[in-house]
């Protein structure tokens, strides 16, 4: 399902995330509202956004956000890293940017998720490259012609909101920032109960316990400690995690957010 060229809708749900209520309700009512009922917009006489940027530390849900919109509200979804596009050559990076939005336009409703989008739209004036700044006005004019009523909404992400070209966040366009938070020790728990959702282990009562222990510990980082400690059982011969486990497993792991990385957000 990840070929050129074509889009699908994820397998992703609300119920799939663990924490970030704040950021799911926000997305609910300016994109999956909005494509699920255009009518509401429209008796309100106001127009839904057509973009929003998320912003925070790595593995802490931006990709799982973007396709759960998209799966909530049954549109397609392109997902597309930044750097993908880049090409040296010139004039194909723009064509690339152009592609994309054509690609969409033949598969409404549709999400379009720019994953490491400060690669793709730094500062005009940092760079300094004419070819940066030619993407840059690709994608503005890809985002100034979108209008809610064509059903195409973008999505974009980054771990460094402060490189991003400015132009990019004025109204119109990628105009709703949201913070992607790491999560606090509660959040970690849904986080994990989100992760297990549906798995035999579900409910183990030594979760909170194991979450107390995760300090700096993003939603990618609870990931790889469920995997470390579900080995650690299969060695012991055990189909049932217990915190001998979890604790084994947090040895492994290193929370990937230190402190100096957070200072940024
Ligand atoms: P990056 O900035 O590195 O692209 P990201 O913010 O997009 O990271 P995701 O790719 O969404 O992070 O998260 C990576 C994985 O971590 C997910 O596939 C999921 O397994 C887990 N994860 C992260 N955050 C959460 C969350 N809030 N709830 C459930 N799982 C999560």
């Amino acid at each position: 399902s990840k070929r050129e060229g074509f889009a699908t809708i994820p397998d992703v749900s609300w119920d799939d995330i663990g924490a970030l209520k704040s950021v799911r309700e926000e997305l609910q009512t300016a994109i999956v509202e909005p494509i699920k009922q255009p009518e509401l917009y429209a008796a309100v006489g106001i127009s839904a956004p057509t973009g929003v940027l998320l912003w925070g530390p790595p593995g802490c849900g931006k990709t799982l956000l973007a396709k759960a919109v998209a799966a909530e509200s049954k549109a397609n979804f392109i997902a597309i890293k930044g750097p993908e596009l880049l090409n040296k050559f010139v004039g194909e990076s723009e064509a690339a940017v152009r592609r994309v939005f054509m690609r969409a336009r033949s598969s409404v409703p549709c999400v379009i998720f720019f994953d490491e989008l400060d690669a793709l739209v730094p500062r005009r004036d940092d760079a300094g490259s004419e070819s940066s700044a030619r993407v840059v006005n690709t994608l503005l004019t890809e985002l100034d012609g979108l209008s809610e009523r064509q059903g195409i909404y973008v999505i974009a992400a980054t771990n460094r909101p402060e490189i991003i070209d400015e132009a990019m966040l004025r109204p119109g366009r990628l105009e709703t920032p949201l913070f992607v938070d790491l999560p606090g020790p509660d959040e970690r728990v849904e986080i994990l109960r989100a992760l297990l959702r549906n798995k035999p282990i579900e409910n183990i009562p030594e979760i909170a316990e194991v979450a107390r222990k995760c300090n700096g510990y993003s939603g990618a980082d609870l990931g790889a400690l469920l995997r470390q400690a579900g080995q650690h059982a299969i060695r012991r011969r055990v189909t049932r995690l217990e915190l001998q486990d979890f604790e084994y497993a947090a040895t492994m792991i290193e929370g990937s957010v230190g402190k100096e990385a957070m200072q940024r957000f």
